[in-house]
Order: structure tokens, then C-alpha cells, then sequence
């Protein structure tokens, strides 16, 4: 079972709200604006849904509006405001300087402010509200500013903290201005009273697929006597205030889901769904030791949660939760390898780490306990799974021992972890910055000797040192190792059954051949990136490791350097469910490989190819000790890689077919995009 935890973003649609959907699309179907009987119902349900809409947000009088969502009704607020705003300095009044929205506001916001600003050339200065520590609005600045002001925005309640403006404190610095005030309510909806009308708010969009109606309906109030300009004009629906023909299944829809929060059936109330997070922060708190809330939970609403958990970035966290069929968001937008700090968090003056690795994790209103509490369950196997990859610094137990070469890739540049069990040793091979807490929360967790921390390459050496000595705390003594981290006055770098030797490259550089009982089975090659470089030193098959690998090779070796220049195919290694079905047929012997880590692999199930197959689990991490053996294979036996996503097993196939493998191939979408069981039986 899915437990989807990030409501915040959308919603499923509830049941009675899809029931009657169906409905208006199936039975009545008609066009509101229709004069005969068909129609006519369509309108009553129109009527019925607006009256409905107004109690619930305490707003008899003035406009409301139905429209396609939030975006839309923040543009069309913005768009009225400022029309109004140019009209009154082309009639002569004084003219306000300011726009002004509040520092954490959702980009629909200041984009559409800038847009609009632009594009009817008032050219008013746009600036940000700050906000506190607990995330809500500076309202000192507000007073001082807001007299200058034309437009003022403000969300009821922040989409990535959940944290509750305070609209009251905001009036009051707007009282007596002349400043018109916008409060985005879409994160409000269904979970705080807004009183509309008891307030001076003049704009309020809200959007459906917030609160388990479907994706494009949404609301807009305009307080009566508030400046207004369509957005749409045509066949002048809506009062002719927006035109288009009405989103009847979207209303029928919202119109079950305002009903079921007047019936207060289906939703929880404020202690219910405040106790329900109370129980999952304290399993949280349990499950990833040292984490911290992002924003004041007595501040914000009861279904939102935003943490950060030190050392431990939000891409694992959300790679760990996923594995475990739990769906949250970054505080931050996420890319595939480095997450970009939230600016909310930003905007909240919060130290840069736990910008960069917030999570949030916020439900519904119409959350039942059985859903809580299996979500407290995964929540604990999760840290179960974290504590035993030893990934959580504030953890010390010892994991399983790690054995061979582990790779980390830091925008490209690569730094290599060599381990063996037996003799409890590694060896560093180019740490890089960003690592080296990680290194160190790693080697200390496994109990290990750091045997060296060597450099292929003079550019860092020396900080290097230092965050070995300070960070790792290696006993390099003063004059102990050389510039790039050598043990002084020792020829070889002995690791269980391995030994590494040094071979000086041009410019002081220098290369690692790791040799065992059979040859040099790799070679850390440093900045040189012609692998012919090497031809004296290794052989044919020894993976040359560079450290920079911006294409994603992985490695080269001489055998496929020499291959490559007779033509490598480019084509996708991609494998959709109808080509893998005609694959297993030709080759029952095919090899599945799942590159998740460690601490995903142990939280899910094998995917059921419907036919048994070989499995092996490589995390991408570790796919350079697996090479070999892959490579070693008959040409004829595919092997399979799968992830959650497809990018990482994309990764492992195009590595392993351009070293020479040629069925090397990956699920098309990954396991998301997979339906389980995968039912795939000849
Ligand atoms: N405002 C807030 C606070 C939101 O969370 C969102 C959606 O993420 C929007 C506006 C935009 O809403 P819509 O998706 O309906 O355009």
C-alpha cells in the first residue's frame, strides 16, 4: 500500500467527489449557460456549489468565482489590481511605488506580480516581505512599507512549512492604507476558518486538487467594490467575469468536497490531525536521531511537518521513504544530484544545511488512524534501514562490514573508497569536500583502519590534510605522508589481499595501480583520461577509474578503448514491458540487477518478472566491483538493471554496454513506472 504524505502538493480525489463528477459528466452533463432543461440543472448545480463555497469560507457578498486554480485566480487578482492601479495614476491620483508580497510566498506569486508589472509598464518596485525565524511576516516592515504600497500578498499558510500568517496582525498594518491585499488561501482550504468577509481581504484564489477535488478547478474571491479586470473574455460566462464554458465535473466535484467538510464526516478535526502529527514527529524524532523541525509546530498547520535530518541529504531521505512506498517532497526542488536549498527556508534565516536537506511531509484532512499508524511503521523500518548503512551520523552502530570498491560522484568529480572486511582497512582515493563528513561518519561506523588518503592530483592536497587530520581524524603526522597523501619512505599500500602502487604521471600527477594475486585488476587514473596512457602498466581489462567522469562512463579499459574506435552504438538501453517479454521468452537466463542502495534494497521487493530469474543487488555505488563479472558473462545472457526511477539503471547499462557487454539493458521508467506484480508469464 502507498503511503502518499505529500498532500501539500495534490491530492487524491475523494470518492464521493469522483462520484459526482461521473455524474455530471455521464447524466448532466449540461452547459450551465444552456436555456433549456438540461442546462438548467447544470446551473442549479452551479448555484448550489457557489452557495456552498461561501459558507465555507464565511464570504455572502462579493464575487466567486469559479476558475481553473490557484495560478489562475492569482493572475487574475494581480492582473485587476494593477489595471486598477494604472487607471488611478493616468487619472491623476497619487500613485503608489510599491508591490508587495511576502517573502515565502508560493512563485506563482512574485512571477505573476512581475509579469503583470511588466507587461502594463508600471514599472512599480517589486519587493519581498522578509519573514521571521518562525517563518511568518516581519509585520514592522509591513507598517513601515505598506502606506507606499498598491498591492500587499500574503498566503494564509506556507505550502512547504505549513506555517499560519497572521492575517489579523497583517490587517492592522494595513489599516489605513490604501494598499489592496491579496491572501493566497489555497494551503487554508478545509484546514483553518478564513472568515473572508470579516476581513478587509480583497483577493483570495483556491485550488481544488488541494483538497481531493480534481486537478483544474479552483475559486477566486473578490471582495465587493474590489477592483476587477477578466483575465478571459468571450461568451461571458460568469457574470462575463471569466469567460469559458464552466468545468462542470470539476464544480460537481468541489461541490462534494465543500459538502463533506460542512458535513464534517469525512474530515478530522484540528485535535485529531494535531495528534496525528504529534505521532509522527515522535517516531520520526525516534527513527533518525538529531533531527530537527524546520518551522514551530504550534504555528503551523496540523498537517504539515518540514525537517532536516544532519548529514543525511533530502535526496537519500526521499530516495530511503520511496523505497518504502512513502511518497514526501523535498523542502527544495530537487535535480538528480545535488538539491537546491529552499528558498523558504532561505527566506527564514535557517543555517544552510538544513536548507539543503529539508523534507516535507503534510496530509489531508480526511486522513483515517490506520493510515497514521502504518506510517509510523515505515517510518521506523526506514530508520532501521538508514541506521544500518551507517549513513546516519548521529548513529554509531556497526553495520555490516563493508567489502571492495565504493564509488561517490560529487557534480562529476569522483573520490573512491577501497574496503576489506578481513583486515578491517580502506583507503581514500581524491576526497572530495562535500564528502568528508561522510567519509569519516563512514569509516567511523564500520570500525575500520584508514590505511591512507591519496590524491591523484596536487590541486587540493594540502586542504586535504587538514580535513583529514581535523574531520576523518587521521594520525597523518607532519612530514608522515607526502603532498598527495603517500605514507612516507613505503613503496606499496597493503588492503587485505590488495596492494596499491604509485605510477608518476606528467605535472607532478600521479596514477594508483591496485594489484592482487592475478594483476592489476583496476587503476585509479587520475586526470588522465587517455586510457592508452596505461598500456604499459595494466592490462587489458583492468577498469581504469579517472577522476572526473562527466559522460558517465564509469570506467574504460584498453580492450573497450580499442572497441570504441571501431564504433560504439548510441542507441537506448532501454527496455519497455513488451521487448522484456520477448526477452525473457529468448533468455530465461537473464540477469536482474537491482541498483538502489543498500538501504532502499532492504525496504522493497524484487519486482515479479512472472517467471523466476537470477537476481543480484549492486547499488550504483558499488557497480565497479561488479563489472567484471558482468563482463566475464557469455555476450549472449542480458543483464537487466532496475531502479526506482530508470536514471540510475540507465546509468549501469550504458557503463556496462560501452565497456563490451552488448545485452546490457535497463527498465524503461523504473519500478514507478512498473505495475506490480510486473505479470509478465510467457
Ligand atoms: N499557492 C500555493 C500556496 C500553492 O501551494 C500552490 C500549489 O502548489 C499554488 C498557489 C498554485 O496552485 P494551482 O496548482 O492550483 O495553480
Amino acid at each position: 500500500m502507498e503511503i502518499y504524505l505529500d498532500a501539500n502538493a495534490t491530492t487524491p480525489v475523494l470518492a464521493q467527489a469522483r462520484a459526482a463528477a461521473m455524474a455530471a459528466m455521464a447524466d448532466d452533463f449540461g452547459n450551465p449557460s444552456s436555456v433549456h432543461s438540461t442546462g438548467l440543472k447544470a446551473r442549479a448545480l452551479m448555484d448550489a456549489v457557489r452557495a456552498r463555497a461561501r459558507r465555507v469560507l464565511g464570504a455572502p457578498n462579493g464575487q466567486l468565482l469559479f476558475l481553473s486554480g490557484a495560478t489562475e485566480g492569482i493572475q487574475t487578482a494581480v492582473l485587476s489590481a494593477l489595471h486598477a492601479l494604472r487607471g488611478a495614476h493616468s487619472g491623476g491620483g497619487t500613485r503608489p511605488e510599491l508591490l508587495l508580497y511576502g517573502a515565502t510566498e508560493h512563485k506563482a506569486v512574485p512571477e505573476a506580480l512581475k509579469h503583470w508589472n511588466a507587461l502594463l509598464g508600471l514599472d512599480l518596485q517589486v519587493l519581498a516581505i522578509p519573514v521571521g525565524r518562525d517563518g511568518r511576516h516581519d509585520l514592522a516592515w509591513l507598517r513601515e512599507h505598506a502606506p507606499r504600497a498598491g498591492l500587499v500578498c500574503t498566503m494564509a499558510a506556507n505550502n512547504e512549512t505549513g506555517v499560519i500568517s497572521d492575517l489579523d496582525g497583517i490587517a492592522a498594518a494595513l489599516a489605513g492604507t490604501t494598499a489592496l491585499w491579496m491572501v493566497d488561501g489555497v494551503q487554508a482550504l478545509g484546514k483553518l476558518p478564513l472568515r473572508l468577509a470579516d476581513r478587509r481581504i480583497d483577493y483570495a484564489p483556491f485550488s481544488g486538487h488541494k483538497l481531493y477535488a480534481p486537478k483544474g478547478i479552483g475559486l477566486l474571491y473578490v471582495r465587493e467594490g474590489a477592483p476587477f479586470t477578466p483575465l478571459l473574455a468571450g461568451g461571458g460566462q460568469e457574470g462575463s467575469l471569466r469567460s469559458g464554458t464552466e468545468n462542470m465535473s470539476g464544480i460537481a466535484a468541489l461541490g462534494a468536497v465543500l459538502a463533506a467538510l460542512e458535513d464534517g464526516q469525512s474530515f478530522r478535526d484540528a485535535a485529531t490531525l494535531e495528534a496525528y502529527r504529534q505521532r509522527l514527529a515522535e517516531e520520526l524524532q525516534r527513527a533518525f536521531p538529531g533531527l530537527v523541525f524546520n518551522a514551530p509546530p504550534e504555528l503551523s498547520l496540523p498537517t504539515t511537518l518540514n525537517f532536516s535530518v544532519p548529514g543525511v541529504s533530502s535526496r537519500l531521505l526521499l530516495d530511503l521513504f520511496d523505497a518504502a512506498d512513502m511518497r514526501m517532497s523535498g523542502g527544495s526542488a530537487c535535480s538528480a544530484s545535488k538539491a537546491q536549498p529552499s528558498f523558504v527556508l532561505e527566506a527564514m534565516g535557517l543555517p544552510e544545511w538544513q536548507t539543503a536537506s529539508a523534507v516535507r511531509l503534510s496530509f489531508g484532512p480526511a486522513t483515517e488512524a490506520a493510515f497514521i499508524d502504518e506510517a509510523c511503521a515505515r517510518i521506523r523500518d526506514c530508520g532501521e534501514s538508514l541506521r544500518d548503512s551507517c549513513l546516519n551520523p548521529a548513529l554509531q552502530r556497526q553495520a555490516a562490514p563493508a567489502e571492495g570498491l565504493t564509488r561517490f560522484v560529487v557534480e562529476g568529480a569522483c573520490c573512491y573508497l577501497l574496503a576489506d572486511a578481513a583486515s578491517a582497512r580502506c583507503v581514500i582515493v581524491d576526497p572530495l569536500p562535500e564528502l568528508v563528513e561522510r567519509l569519516a561518519q563512514w569509516v567511523r561506523c564500520q570500525g575500520y583502519t584508514l590505511a591512507a588518503v591519496l590524491q591523484t592530483h596536487g590541486a587540493s592536497a594540502a586542504g586535504v590534510a587538514e580535513l583529514c587530520d581535523a574531520e576523518l581524524g587521521l594520525p597523518i603526522e607532519p612530514g608522515a605522508v607526502d603532498a598527495l597523501g603517500w605514507p612516507q619512505g613505503v613503496e606499496q599500500v597493503t588492503i587485505g589481499s590488495r596492494w596499491l602502487t604509485r605510477v608518476s604521471r606528467p605535472h607532478g600527477a600521479v596514477s594508483y595501480l591496485v594489484h592482487d594475486g592475478s594483476g592489476v585488476p583496476m587503476a585509479f587514473t587520475g586526470e588522465t583520461t587517455d586510457a592508452m596512457a596505461f598500456e604499459h602498466a595494466v592490462n587489458a581489462d583492468t577498469l581504469l577509474l579517472p577522476a572526473r567522469d562527466d559522460d558517465e562512463r564509469f570506467a574504460r579499459t584498453l580492450r573497450s578503448e580499442r572497441a570504441a574506435a571501431t564504433g560504439v552504438t548510441k542507441a537506448s538501453r532501454e527496455l519497455g514491458v513488451d521487448a522484456l517479454q520477448a526477452m525473457l521468452r529468448a533468455h530465461p537466463d537473464l540477469l536482474l540487477v537491482d541498483v538502489r542502495e543498500p538501504y532502499e534494497q532492504r525496504l522493497s521487493q524484487w519486482p515479479d518478472l512472472g517467471v523466476p530469474v537470477k537476481t543480484q543487488a549492486v547499488p550504483l555505488s558499488g557497480l565497479l566491483d561488479a563489472l567484471p563479472g558482468w563482463l566475464a558473462l557469455p555476450p549472449e545472457v542480458p543483464v537487466l538493471f532496475f531502479c526506482r526511477s530508470g536514471n540510475r539503471s540507465a546509468q549501469a547499462a550504458r557503463a556496462l554496454h560501452r565497456l563490451g557487454h552488448a545485452q546490457a539493458w535497463s527498465l524503461a521508467g523504473g519500478l514507478a513506472l512498473w505495475p506490480r506484480p510486473l505479470g509478465l508469464a510467457a
